[in-house]
């Protein structure tokens, strides 16, 4: 019998908040006008789809003309480096080994098909990529530099300010993945001297599908579709109205809640991790010790395979991943934790543990009794073989 259901995949995606849901049931049900269309029904929705994108807009310290909706972090990523690669054709691209798929895919189809130059700049044991190290990749023809705000694997905050100031000078463009940032880290596209930067709804309590893209004012972009005049002919089609005000409910809360809910993560997290650490020997947190966003745990445990431990804890009623949502499944190593150094063997003893808004204290107890006492018996099974 399961005693209860400790959710620490928050990475992966959070549950809906339930304000957000009573936000977004309206647009379900009476509300389901066309923000295009001129009648009370189309002005009503239009009215609550710009009330959205004021929200967005100040949980990044943007203008709300500068926010984009787009289907999910995923388009929004595509969307900046397609959409720059298409107006500075031949450009040289730089990003990082450790961007989540839908930079690195985006990037590398982008050079599959002969549109950009692409650099790839590795990063250090610590999972950070240096300001230098990024500066040293620039040529006379960089266009656009993507490199991720926080990792979704490791937490590891990046030094996206440094890297765009560097960019200004050279009148590149910068682009930053935020998704795993936001709602942990506090964002101000100004302080961070970003051109665009990418955000999605699931990862901050707000529904799935639905994902915005800040494009600094004047910024010129290709959209990757044509149609309509939506979204200023950048995104057309027809919005996405209740995934849009869930976006913008769930943005309203992240913001207003941002202090105290990045100091009550990290001390349920650092608490976890310290206590871990003296109960059980061989476990290496992964990732720098300061400069993580606060909810991540990147843990590589000697003698355990991440896989057996995940199965283990969901018997438990406990969720946690090996590796990132995208790749399990798929039992190559993280590209992330490879880059970092660990061998493959490593990487298949690495979880991840990524704490939200539906965990508390006791969960941290439970986690840990449960967890330590899998770890025993996968070490105990280990060394019967
Ligand atoms: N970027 C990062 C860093 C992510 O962690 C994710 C999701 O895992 C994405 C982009 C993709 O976002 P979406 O699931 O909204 O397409």
């Amino acid at each position: 019998m399961i005693e209860r259901q400790v959710y620490l995949d928050n990475n992966a995606t959070t549950p809906l908040l339930p304000e957000v849901l009573q936000a977004m049931m309206p647009l379900l049900t009476e509300h389901f006008g066309n923000p295009s269309s001129a009648h009370g029904w189309g002005r009503r929705v239009r009215v609550l789809v710009d009330e959205a994108r004021r929200n967005v807009a100040t949980l990044i310290g943007a203008r709300p003309s500068t926010v984009l909706f787009t289907s999910g972090g995923t388009e929004a990523d595509n969307l900046a480096l397609r959409g720059v690669a298409a107006l500075r054709p031949g450009t040289h691209i730089v990003t990082t080994a450790i961007e989540h798929h839908a930079v690195l895919e985006g990037a590398k189809a982008l050079e599959h098909e002969g549109l950009v130059r692409l650099s790839v700049v590795p990063v250090g044991a610590d999972g950070v990529v240096s300001a230098e190290a990024i500066v040293d990749a620039l040529e006379p023809d960089t266009g656009l530099v993507s490199v991720m705000l926080a990792n979704n694997e490791t937490g590891a905050l990046q030094p996206v300010a440094q890297i765009a100031a560097a960019c200004r000078r050279r009148q590149i463009l910068m682009h930053t993945d935020a998704v795993q940032a936001a709602g942990k880290h506090p964002i101000d596209v100004e302080q961070l001297g970003v051109d665009l930067l990418s955000i999605s709804a699931h990862k901050i309590g707000g529904p799935k599908g639905v994902g915005a893209l800040y494009l600094r004012p004047g910024l010129k972009l290709n959209p990757l579709h044509h149609g309509g005049n939506q979204e200023r002919g950048l995104r057309p089609g027809t919005e996405n109205t209740a995934g849009i005000v869930g976006f913008g409910a769930a943005a309203q809360l992240a913001k207003a809640n941002l202090d105290e809910e990045c100091l009550r993560l990290k001390s349920l997290r650092d608490g976890f991790e310290r206590e871990l650490l003296r109960r059980v020997d061989g476990v290496r947190v992964n990732g720098p010790q300061e400069g993580r966003v606060p909810n991540t745990s990147s843990l590589t445990i000697r003698d355990v395979e991440a896989e057996a431990l995940l199965l283990m804890l969901d018997m438990e009623g406990i969720a946690i991943s090996a590796g990132s949502a995208c790749t399990t499944g798929a039992m190559a190593p993280s590209h992330v934790l490879t880059a970092m150094g660990l061998s493959a063997d490593e990487a298949h003893h690495t979880v991840r543990l990524a704490w939200g808004r539906s965990n508390g204290e006791t969960d941290v107890d439970y986690v840990l009794d449960r967890m330590v006492s899998a770890i025993d018996d996968l070490r105990l099974l280990a060394a019967a073989r």
